[in-house]
């Protein structure tokens, strides 16, 4: 029998987090744990559910930095106002995950704390420079992007942490988000490209084609036109191979998105 835990508070969760640490499987939208524990892969000795936790789904802006908090679901952040008018690029990357059954369902939080390579959040969340705050009983720590997402399926978060909101700081007048998907329209990406160009220059992350996000600073500092920093990105990156394309087929589709990105960025 699996134990069920459901506080009402964000404390009661952290308590219940330490206490338990890694043998209970927190779980939020339960899209990605739903499916493990479906399929047996998942027999978790305790659920820590962060449903009836108030407060958590907010999506607000605080001095002009957009706050996400992790039970926001996917559907509420393409759908809110306040991110359709100042992260637009945002909006749109959210919208295009799965359906919208499944958008109604799956969090902020979980899309990030799965970390499974071929998500889209993460390339625009990195694009746009976006901190995730993570907290225990022991405090709060606000990590990068690239810190938190470590690998495929593995990010630094501790055995007595929660993610607890995503930080987005105000969005560059351009940014471009392009999901390139190789079979269904409600399928994840096989190449993802984010682009934005603002007050630290240029940048341009791609996902789903490695075990993290990729993204190349030197080469778009280095400047030149859409297609030349199109072939630096799919020359540098290694590609790994799965049923959405293969490591060949995903180098070429990077050249080709990264351009197209650049352009529309243009
Ligand atoms: C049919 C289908 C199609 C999909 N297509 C896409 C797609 O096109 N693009 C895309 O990006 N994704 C896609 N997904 C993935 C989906 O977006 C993720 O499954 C979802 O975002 C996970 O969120 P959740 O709230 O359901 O997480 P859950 O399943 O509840 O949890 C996911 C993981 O995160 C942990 N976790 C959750 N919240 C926290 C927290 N606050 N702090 C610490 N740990 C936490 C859980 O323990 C678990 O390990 C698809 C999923 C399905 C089922």
């Amino acid at each position: 029998m699996t134990e069920w835990l459901a506080p009402e508070s964000l404390d009661e969760a952290l308590e219940l987090r330490a206490e338990h640490g890694g043998e209970a499987t927190v779980l939020a939208g339960g899209t990605f744990v739903g499916i493990l524990m479906n399929q047996g892969f998942l027999a978790p000795q305790t659920l820590l559910s962060l449903g009836r936790v108030q407060g958590l789904d907010e999506v607000e802006v605080v001095d002009g930095e957009l706050r996400l908090g992790a039970m926001a679901t996917h559907r509420a952040v393409e759908r809110s106002a306040v991110v359709r008018n100042g992260w637009p690029v945002l909006a749109r990357a959210f919208s295009l995950v799965a359906s919208p059954r499944v958008r109604n369902q799956a969090t902020v939080g979980g899309v990030l704390a799965d970390a499974d390579y071929a998500s889209d959040p993460p390339a625009v969340l990195t694009a746009l420079g976006a901190r995730v705050v993570l907290r225990s009983p022991r405090g709060e720590r606000v990590v990068g992007m690239d810190e938190l997402i470590r690998g495929h399926y593995e990010t630094c978060i501790a055995d007595d942490e929660l993610l607890v909101e995503v930080r987005v700081p105000p969005s560059p007048e351009r940014a471009v988000y392009r999901k390139f998907r190789s079979r269904s329209s409600e399928d994840r990406p096989c190449v993802a490209v984010a682009a934005v160009r603002g007050d630290a220059g240029l940048r341009v992350v791609v996902g789903a084609v490695a075990g993290r996000p990729q993204e190349l600073p030197e080469l778009c500092a280095r400047g030149g036109g859409p297609a030349e920093i199109g072939r630096g990105y799919a020359e540098a990156i290694e590609p790994m191979s799965d049923s959405r394309g293969s490591a060949a087929y995903r180098r070429r589709v990077i050249g080709v998105e990264v351009r197209r990105a650049l352009e529309a960025l243009a």
